[in-house]
């Protein structure tokens, strides 16, 4: 028997009411994720990639039950995630955290670093007084290569990649499994997010963590992934190995978002594939193939047949007739 994988996720999805408007009226609903499954082992890192739009949040928050999925399972662990209460729920809660974009956009700008990332510290009991829960928020800003003089200073003080640093602290103050990183470096520039990156990986390897790692352009999550998944419309379109998948990229879709990362050689340059159009919209998505509308291999056929991941070399999963017939 196969071995109960870290985390599944089974036919996850969400659909939200549009608000306001005829569709509303008419009962449209937002299909931001749309029978996404895909399994992970302890301690590697899935890099989830897609353009703004695609769900990738919606599938981070579902999993992490920051919001009720519409139908489909999530297991840690072997456990059911979407049917958990009370106790075993608040246990999750410690068990699977996430990284925003912008760790402080939720937070009072006055609040301090020891009360930020203390609170989750408090809230799980993992110390019994101040002077050991400041202790332990010293030893992570250590951990995440900060200094015990920010103890208390306030947020609104920091710059970008230091906030990125607190966040990481954060998550980490109470000891997850899991980490969803949703676009931890988007926000920051250039020069200062291959460095949170970086931390990011030390620390999966300190602390046994496994990552999920959302982004939405394929450069970011290459060096640190062991498999990429990537994602259109509510849809995994295609998901392998990491040096599989930027190699032998099958989905026209994915070819089309690796023809965009600039390459070091520029001898080498991939063939620029332009993704024609915009994303349309989720409340109605294309038939068929939601890529068929944007596509430059597509035939007739393809918004005709809904399409489903099929394996096409061992574990590499494509959904597209044309590429994987
Ligand atoms: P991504 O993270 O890939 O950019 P999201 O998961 O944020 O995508 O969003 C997927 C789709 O779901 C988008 O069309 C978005 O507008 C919609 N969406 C996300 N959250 C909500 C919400 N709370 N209510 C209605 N629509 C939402
Ligand atoms: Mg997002």
């Amino acid at each position: 028997m196969e071995p109960t994988p870290f985390l599944e996720v089974r036919n996850l999805t969400k659909h939200f009411p549009v608000k306001g408007g005829v569709l509303a009226s008419k009962g449209a609903r937002v299909h931001a994720v749309d029978g996404v499954s895909f399994s992970m082992a302890r301690g590697e890192t899935l890099g989830l990639v897609g353009e703004s739009g695609s769900g990738k949040s919606t599938t981070g928050r579902a999993i992490l039950r920051l919001i009720e999925p519409t139908s489909g399972t999530v297991l840690l662990e072997g456990e059911d995630v979407t049917r958990m209460r009370g106790e075993p729920l608040r246990r999750l809660r410690r068990d699977m955290q996430m990284i925003f974009q912008d760790p402080f956009a939720s937070l009072d700008p006055t609040m301090t670093v020891a009360s930020i990332v203390g609170e989750g510290i408090e809230i799980h009991g993992l110390v019994r007084n101040r002077k050991e829960r400041d202790a332990r928020v010293v030893q992570l800003l250590e951990t995440v290569g900060l200094g015990a003089q920010h103890l208390n200073r306030r947020a609104h003080e920091f710059s970008g990649g230091q906030r990125q640093r607190i966040g990481i602290a954060r998550a980490l103050a109470v000891n997850p499994k899991l980490i969803v990183a949703d676009e931890p470096v988007s926000a920051l520039d250039v020069s200062i997010q291959a460095q949170v990156v970086n931390l990011l990986d030390d620390l999966q390897r300190q602390f046994g963590l496994t990552y999920l790692f959302i982004a939405h352009d394929l450069s970011v999550v290459e060096h640190v992934s062991t498999r990429v998944a990537v994602m259109y419309l509510g849809r995994i379109v295609e998901i392998a190995q990491a040096a599989e998948l930027y190699g032998n990229p099958r989905h026209p879709y994915t070819e089309a978002l690796l023809s965009a990362v600039p390459v070091p050689d520029p001898a080498s340059k991939r063939n620029r594939i332009l993704l024609e159009g915009d994303v349309p919209s989720p409340v109605t998505p294309p038939s068929g193939c939601r890529f068929h509308t944007r596509c430059h291999m597509r035939v007739p056929d393809c918004s005709k047949n809904e399409q489903t991941l099929k394996e096409i070399r061992p574990g590499h999963w494509v959904a597209c007739q044309v590429r994987a017939p």
